[in-house]
């Protein structure tokens, strides 16, 4: 028996963290008859392969898109818009590419005017990860109770989007379908501007000179410790999120370096009314977070 919804061939462009947990949870929930996946470099395809996620890995993007009904984008994304380049006169009629990116306004940019008539084109971020990258990182309750944003352009085709969108409830996530502008403007401050912060105060300690490092390192309280594992995330793909989310991430930097202004002229001045104050709006934040269930 077939479960819904149904792909006859999946094709995941890149098997990082995501692209394999993804081809876990096809394999397991049985939503494709092949999966089939490709990486730029032989080492990771040779990976994905010996891991046994995926039916069939390929040299290429292009081979891997041949045929496909679902086409999963899942490299960092300062690579779209050559994988879009390479991959669009492949496509089959009817296919719905969708991906995995963390930002969606410049992913669409990148796509959008490669996709050939008759494909339907379902961005999609699932708000979910590790510090984690590669294929063997992956694992299939990645994805479980954590909320995937379709951001379909206007006019796309509702049943590729609902076929989208079930693909991602099967994977045990919440769906919410939502502009890309307002996407990359929440996620600045939810993701991007938290992971910038992490790199900043663990760069800093890389500077201090080499005992007061160390002794940071050695006493590590769980403050610091959790930034340290927010900053272990993968270069190149933070890289790609901050230069292709420029305006809100800046947009949200300028809030956030007028609060942390705030904060230190408060200290300067004995301020404790306006710290506690803050702290305890903060705390408000925390609960809001723990009584939705993303804690
Ligand atoms: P990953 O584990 O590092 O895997 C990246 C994959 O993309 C690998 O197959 C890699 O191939 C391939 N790749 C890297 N650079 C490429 C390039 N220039 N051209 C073509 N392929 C390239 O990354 P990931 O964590 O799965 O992230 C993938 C996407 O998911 C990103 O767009 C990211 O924004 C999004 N995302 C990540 C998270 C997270 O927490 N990690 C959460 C949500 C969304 P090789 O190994 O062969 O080089």
């Amino acid at each position: 028996m077939t479960k819904e919804p149904h792909f006859q061939r999946v094709a995941l462009i890149g098997i990082g963290l995501i692209g394999s947990s993804l081809a876990r949870v096809i394999r397991r929930e049985g939503l494709a008859d092949t999966v089939v996946a490709t990486s730029r470099t032989a080492e990771t395809r040779r990976r994905a392969a010996e891991l046994g996620i995926v039916d069939e890995v390929v040299d290429s993007a292009e081979a891997a898109v041949a045929g496909a009904d679902l086409v999963v984008i899942c490299t960092p994304v300062g690579a779209y818009g050559a994988v879009a380049q390479a991959i669009a006169p492949h496509l089959r009629d009817g296919a719905i590419v969708t991906d995995v990116g963390s930002v969606k306004g410049a992913v669409i940019a990148a796509l959008a005017p490669h996709m050939p008539p008759g494909v339907h084109l379902v961005p999609g971020h699932p708000i979910a990860g590790t510090e984690h990258s590669g294929p063997e990182a992956g694992f299939d309750s990645l994805f479980e109770g954590r909320w995937c944003v379709l951001t379909p352009p206007d006019g796309t085709d509702p049943d590729a989007v609902e076929k989208v969108a079930a693909l991602w409830r099967r994977a045990g996530s919440l769906v919410d379908v939502m502009d890309a502008a307002h996407h990359d403007m929440v996620l600045a401050i939810t993701s991007h501007i938290p992971h910038l912060i992490a790199y900043n105060i663990v760069g800093t300690v890389a500077d201090l000179e080499d005992l007061t490092k160390r002794e940071v390192i050695k006493y590590a309280a769980a403050g610091f410790r959790d930034f340290t594992r927010i900053a272990a995330s993968d270069p190149v793909m933070w890289r790609d999120i901050f230069l292709n989310n420029k305006d809100a991430v800046l947009e949200m930097l300028g809030r956030f370096t007028e609060d942390l202004a705030a904060l230190q002229r408060a200290i300067r001045w004995d301020d404790g009314e306006a710290l506690e104050r803050m702290f305890t709006r903060t705390r408000a934040i925390r609960r809001g977070v723990i009584e939705v269930d993303q804690a």
